[in-house]
């Protein structure tokens, strides 16, 4: 994919950070032209809503469908801005291409479904279309399954092709809506340098204080642009109510990001990068030390015939070390996650010493 092109757009600067923003989806015309020009006033230049909207469970706000198409019209006259929705079948990307959408987007649940993508893909090169396409992460953490959806756009003859980090699903609640596994998309940066990667902080973080610290980060980290949901009155938005802010909430948020000149952000995350080896290799050699102790006591066990696992001591470990963390600032669904892996490692390991005759 050496021959992709810049997104360049018509009025907006090519050198700073692409900046998507609008509501998780469309629901009223007044509802998405009083957010538009609200973003508009705030200098927001592409305006993003969802007019089909996936969601996870039947019977919830599925979007308003092509009507929603001709709302995005009166955006783009009224406030000047460019429009961008997502699409997931050819019936899609036909009416948004008709509509005059500037810019496709493919959601997450869709990059994950290779039919899916060979259908969007087929649509937009028989429509011969040059339209710029963005394409979420799959859900699930699968970097080669990203680059198949990014690839079949790329096939069908689109060179404006932008890749966006939403995080990927998890079982059970945690501080993100979406973990972002940094080094997915970093790993995507390393293989594609030229491919622009933009971080969506609504998705991950799935809480309007996340919005600021993972913009940042994706900042920190080069990434090219952000895509941020955006509604007048967020609290009663029909879908993703929890991660939306006001476009001057928006503002201010954005006023707050640094955008760090590349040459000094790569020294420093060479720099960061550094510590993170070193703190890992620390963590690997605590650990295999923790294993060996375990091992001693599985022997110790075994010469005086005791059972390896003693529940009162399993319960105090766990919580003592769960209090401990979280007085260090951790999350405690993530020391439990952690701390209950490495009991579970210790028990097999003492399982071994056990049925060990040779011991
Ligand atoms: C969205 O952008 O509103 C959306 C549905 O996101 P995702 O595909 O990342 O879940
Ligand atoms: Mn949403």
């Amino acid at each position: 994919m050496k021959d992709l092109e810049p997104i360049d757009l018509e009025g907006i600067d090519a050198n700073s950070p692409l900046i998507i923003a609008g509501p998780c989806s469309a629901e009223t015309e007044e509802q998405l032209l009083c957010t538009a020009k609200e973003l508009a006033s705030n200098g927001i230049k592409i305006f993003r809503a969802g007019i089909w909207k996936p969601r996870t469970k039947p019977g919830g706000f599925e979007g308003v469908g092509a009507p929603g198409l001709q709302w995005m019209k009166e955006v783009k006259e009224t406030t000047g801005m460019l429009t961008a929705t997502e699409v997931a079948t050819k019936q899609h990307v036909e009416e948004a291409l008709a509509a005059g959408i500037d810019i496709l987007w493919i959601g997450a649940r869709t990059s994950a479904n290779p039919f899916a993508m060979q259908e969007i893909a087929d649509t937009l090169k028989a429509s011969g279309a040059k339209v710029p396409v963005l394409i979420k992460n799959p859900v699930n953490p699968d970097l080669e399954l990203w680059i198949g959806a990014i690839q079949r756009i790329y096939n069908a003859g689109i060179r404006k092709i932008g890749a966006i980090h939403r995080g990927f699903s998890t079982y059970g609640k945690h501080l993100y809506r979406n973990m972002p596994q940094w080094h997915i998309p970093i790993e995507l940066r390393l293989r594609y340098p030229n491919l622009p990667i933009i971080c969506d902080p609504s998705h991950i973080g799935g809480k309007r204080e996340l919005i600021a610290p993972l913009s940042q980060q994706a900042l920190d980290m080069g990434f090219n642009g952000l895509i941020i949901e955006s509604h007048c009155n967020p609290d009663n938005a029909w879908s993703d109510a929890s991660q939306q802010v006001t476009p001057e909430i928006l503002n201010f948020i954005l006023n707050t990001l640094v955008i760090r000149d590349s040459k000094t952000t790569t020294e420093s995350l060479t720099l960061l990068r550094q510590q993170i080896d070193q703190i890992d290799n620390e963590l690997l050699e605590t650990l295999s030390k923790r294993m060996r102790v375990s091992r001693e006591i599985g022997q110790y066990k075994k010469e005086h015939r005791m059972p390896v696992i003693q529940a009162t001591r399993y319960n105090d470990v766990i919580r003592t070390r769960v209090d401990l963390g979280k007085e260090m600032g951790m999350d405690a669904n993530f020391l439990k996650t952690i701390l209950l892996a490495i009991h579970d490692e210790s028990v097999r390991q003492q399982i071994e010493v056990l049925n060990d005759r040779t011991r």
